[in-house]
């Protein structure tokens, strides 16, 4: 929507709002004064037909009242039984001929001058006579008409140019958006909308718009950091593959020569297949706990099942397992998630830990919270590298882990997972003596 026909549109509805308004104030406003003033008209002129009846009655002669009314700035005539007794000289002619017909009271704008004119019938004992008193009203409402079909005509243009100033403040801050968000594209999305200085709705409209800016920006970064991840760690099996490929096809191999070949590009393959599920696993849980299914979880048994899988690799480590604080807990989670968190914390417990040590377990319910805690005997990480463990892609440069296989992606994962279910992860450890991890859901 273009902002000047929003402009037009408002200063059209607000013109033809503000005519009608004023118009009926304008009605409004003349009635009033209309029925005021005739009102006292009315008044005066029956006040001077009563006085020339009272002054009839006490005998008063015709002549003195006439001069009397005159005096007063009255024009009267009075008339017995439809004949005129008398007038005052300026009374007009047209209205001697048929008293009766005159009404009772009214307005006439014969001639120059608006005049109210009265018919009063005389009561007991001139029944039969009647007076007419007829006055000028001053120029009072005539002006009052005038002055306002000059001044309301203006005074709804000077509002409506009022309003259309205000219009185009309350659309400046508005330009000021448009031209900004266009400036945005996904290369500048760290561009600002500036904000108003006022704290009102378009502040808020523009915090919001910044805000929203702000998670475009970080879910870009993040796109962007997962493919540079990706593709970085994607670049190492894929050379191994072709270097392998390629050495095995520059002559004619042995049956063994191909089978180490082709070992070596099955490992590779697993190794990119690993971390393209993981890495898919993140992206589809990150920040969707609304996508997530949950259902009530016995996390005794879920962690028995994940511990069968690593029996083999326990075996040949020589690691063993103390349960003896596994306690039957239920708790409503995702199961495949939560069997993944303890596959990574197992896996690296044994990864991590020299031959022969053990790894103790511990799984409790408490205050409508599951605790799991996995303490292994293990290298032990460095103070300074704990708060980093849960980035993607960290990895502590001790010479075991450089050999040892790994993404550096396990806990990261695991924060996720345990964000997911509203719970913490607390990763403690001492170099050479193990580490210990304790996870509330
Ligand atoms: P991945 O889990 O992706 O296969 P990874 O095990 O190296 O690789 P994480 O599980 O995220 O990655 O762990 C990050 C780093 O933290 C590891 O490389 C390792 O240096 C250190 N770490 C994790 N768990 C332990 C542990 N139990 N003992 C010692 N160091 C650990
Ligand atoms: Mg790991």
């Amino acid at each position: 929507m273009k902002p000047e026909r929003l402009k037009t549109r408002v200063l059209l509805w607000f013109g033809l709002v503000l005519s009608v308004v004023v118009l009926l104030f304008g009605l409004g406003v003349g009635y009033l004064f209309e029925r005021n003033v005739t009102g006292s008209i009315h008044d005066r002129l029956t006040r001077t037909a009563l006085e020339l009846e009272n002054r009839l009655v006490s005998g008063t002669p015709v002549e003195t009242l006439l001069t009397h009314a005159a005096a007063q700035h009255h024009t009267v005539a009075i008339f017995r039984s439809g004949k005129l007794l008398g007038a005052t000289q300026d009374f007009p002619a047209a209205l001697l001929s048929n008293p009766a017909r005159i009404a009772p009271f009214r307005l006439s704008d014969e001639g120059e001058t608006l005049h109210a004119i009265l018919r009063h019938p005389f009561a007991h004992p001139f029944v039969g006579s009647t007076v007419l008193a007829q006055v000028g009203i001053n120029d009072k409402i005539e002006d009052l008409v005038d002055t306002m079909l000059f001044l309301l005509p203006l005074l709804v243009l000077v509002l409506i140019y009022l309003g259309s100033r205000l219009v185009d403040r309350i659309l400046t801050p508005i330009h000021a958006i448009t031209h900004a968000a266009e400036r945005i594209n996904i290369q500048h999305l760290s561009t600002a909308i500036p904000l108003p200085e006022k704290d009102d709705e378009l502040r808020a409209l523009v915090e919001a718009f910044n805000a929203m800016i702000r998670r475009l920006d970080a879910g870009r970064e993040q796109i962007e950091r997962f493919n540079s991840d990706v593709s970085h760690e994607l670049r190492t099996p894929l050379t191994i593959i072709r270097g392998e490929v390629e050495l095995a096809l520059r002559r004619p191999r042995t049956a063994d020569e191909y089978q180490m070949t082709l070992t070596t590009v099955s490992r590779e393959i697993h190794r990119m297949q690993a971390l393209i599920d993981t890495l898919l696993l993140l992206v589809e849980y990150a920040h969707s706990d609304a996508a997530m299914v949950r259902s009530e979880v016995e996390i005794d048994t879920l962690l028995s099942d994940v511990l069968a899988r690593y029996e083999g690799l326990l075996h040949t480590k020589q690691i063993d397992i103390d349960r003896e604080e596994i306690e039957p807990t239920r708790r409503p989670a995702n199961a495949e998630l939560l069997s993944v968190v303890f596959s990574n914390l197992i896996d690296n417990a044994i990864k991590y830990s020299p031959e022969g040590s053990t790894l103790h377990l511990a799984l409790s319910s408490r205050d409508n919270r599951a605790r799991f805690v996995i303490e292994d005997e293990g290298i032990g990480i460095p103070a300074d590298h704990i708060p980093r463990l849960t980035d993607r892609f960290y990895r502590v440069e001790h010479s075991r882990s450089k050999t040892t296989p790994g993404f550096g992606l396990g806990l990261s994962l695991v924060q996720t997972i345990v964000e997911l279910h509203h719970g913490t992860l607390t990763i403690t450890s001492e170099v050479g003596k193990g580490t210990r991890v304790e996870i509330i859901i």
